[in-house]
């Protein structure tokens, strides 16, 4: 029989001795997004604080955490899939703890304990820093354990937590979104939109700049309405170009809506830190159906914010995200995402079908799509989307650009970094060039990477 959960919600923190791990073994499964990788990296420096040892496969873990991810399809029955795969780890091992995180821990809480006995604890996306209080209360107390509560007055104040950052990293700027795009259930899994204060994401930039990081990524679920207090997002960027010493600034994920004048004129007036790379997803071509996904812009109104971005920004590159096959998108409203793709040209796309996800408006719409609609129209703009690519990116072939190499494989002479526009680029190259910026002339171009050789 499944245990009840005996401390539903809980944050109550038993006192932590520091050496709650032991030298036990911790392994985390982690699903998704980029604010997931980093909460992975947030909770495996927690409980290394508490003497937990990250291992390489769960096979040698005493604690195994799944940080689930939720914005797809079927994301409750790969979680628990999962958790099926440990049976007989937890059969060998009676010691074995199981959590389950992330977006799906949100969402479900309880009912997965319900359906899976072998999970011991399940956590939300606000109680990561209590994770080391929880675990200490699954080995202490025996028994089902959930904390699973938005902390929606708490300020948003983490630092970034990572534990070998490398020439580049992330840097979370805000969590969660008040837009409730109708298709999205980020709102419901991370909660209302917070910004970290702007000195704090300053001091960590500074931290990790110390620690040889040379770019840095902000993220969040929706960069550009970061405010705190009177600081918005080109602010923060400005402030972080000038205040930092860091050599690349980069950003994820825009929302179109509050892509203003003000934000390109930064990025143009800081264009030797602020990258020309922009991620801006469109969703969909045609305004009936971003009406209906509650995207706030028309079709228009996209192409003049692109148009705004190419005459601010010199030599901008986009990349942009789209759901194809949303309720009631006819052939026609498809054919107008295909127009929107072949006329901005985007130089990457992650276009996906529609999936109904648990709580969101849209999946309550009577008029879904039919699978194989989907999947055709998907392939069909996959299809397109590549032929143009090839062209879009030919352009790069005999320029000389400018490299942050990330990596070199000392056996083989090899290294690879990324261009300005987020491109990879690969070239013959030493050990000793990673973190540095190098000059390489492109000779080969292909959508996915370029290639290149060293300019002397
Ligand atoms: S802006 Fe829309 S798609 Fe993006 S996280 Fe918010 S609700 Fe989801």
């Amino acid at each position: 029989m499944p245990q009840t959960p005996d401390n539903s919600e809980t944050t109550t923190s038993p006192v932590l001795n520091h050496d709650l791990g032991q030298g036990r073994g911790v392994w985390i499964s982690t699903y998704g997004c980029q604010m997931n990788v980093n909460d992975t990296e947030r909770m495996y420096s927690l409980l290394e604080m508490q003497n937990f040892v990250p291992v390489d496969e769960p096979e040698k873990a005493d604690l195994i955490i799944i940080n689930s991810c939720s914005v797809r399809e079927k994301a409750v029955h790969k979680t628990m899939s999962e958790v099926g795969t440990f049976r007989k780890l937890k059969d060998k091992n009676p010691e074995l703890r199981i959590g389950v995180g992330g977006c799906v821990g949100q969402q479900e809480k309880e009912n997965l304990i319900k359906s899976q006995p072998m999970i011991d604890f399940v956590f939300g996306t606000d109680q990561i820093d209590n994770l080391p209080s929880l675990v200490a209360q699954t080995y202490e107390k025996r028994g089902k354990h959930v904390s699973a509560k938005f902390e929606h007055r708490a300020p948003y104040h983490i630092e970034t937590m990572v534990r070998n950052p490398g020439v580049s990293t992330f840097v979370n700027i805000t969590k969660g979104c008040d837009n409730f795009c109708t298709f999205c259930v980020v709102p419901y899994t991370r909660g209302r939109e917070k910004s970290r204060p702007v000195q704090h994401i300053i001091t960590d930039i500074r931290h990790l700049v110390k620690r040889g990081v040379k770019e840095v990524t902000l993220v969040g679920q929706n960069v550009n309405s970061y405010a705190d207090e009177n600081v918005d997002f080109s602010d923060l960027m400005a402030k972080v170009a000038k205040e930092t010493d860091i050599e690349r600034i980069r950003f994820t994920t825009s929302h179109p809506k509050d892509f203003d004048q003000k934000l390109a004129d930064t990025i143009a007036q800081h264009s030797d830190k602020i990258m020309e790379y922009i991620h801006l997803p469109f969703q969909s071509g045609n305004t009936r159906i971003l009406d209906r996904m509650n995207r706030i812009y028309t079709r228009e109104e996209y192409f003049a914010k692109i148009e705004m971005l190419k005459k601010t920004i010199p030599n901008v590159v986009f990349s942009t995200d789209i759901i194809v096959g949303f309720p009631g998108e006819t052939e026609e409203e498809f054919l107008d995402t295909v127009s929107m793709v072949e006329q901005v040209r985007f130089e990457n796309i992650f276009a996906f079908v529609y999936s109904p996800r648990p709580f969101t408006k849209a999946a309550k719409y009577e008029d879904q799509v039919p699978e194989e609609i989907k999947s055709e129209r998907l392939n069909r703009l996959f299809d397109i989307h590549e032929k143009m690519a090839f062209e879009i990116v030919k352009r790069y072939e005999g320029q000389t650009l400018k490299v942050l190499v990330e990596h070199a494989d000392r056996e083989q002479g090899k290294a690879k970094g990324r261009s300005t526009a987020n491109k990879l680029v690969h070239f013959l190259g030493s050990e000793d060039l990673v973190g540095k910026t190098v000059d390489v002339r492109i000779t080969k171009a292909f959508p996915s990477a370029l290639r290149g050789e060293l300019v002397q």
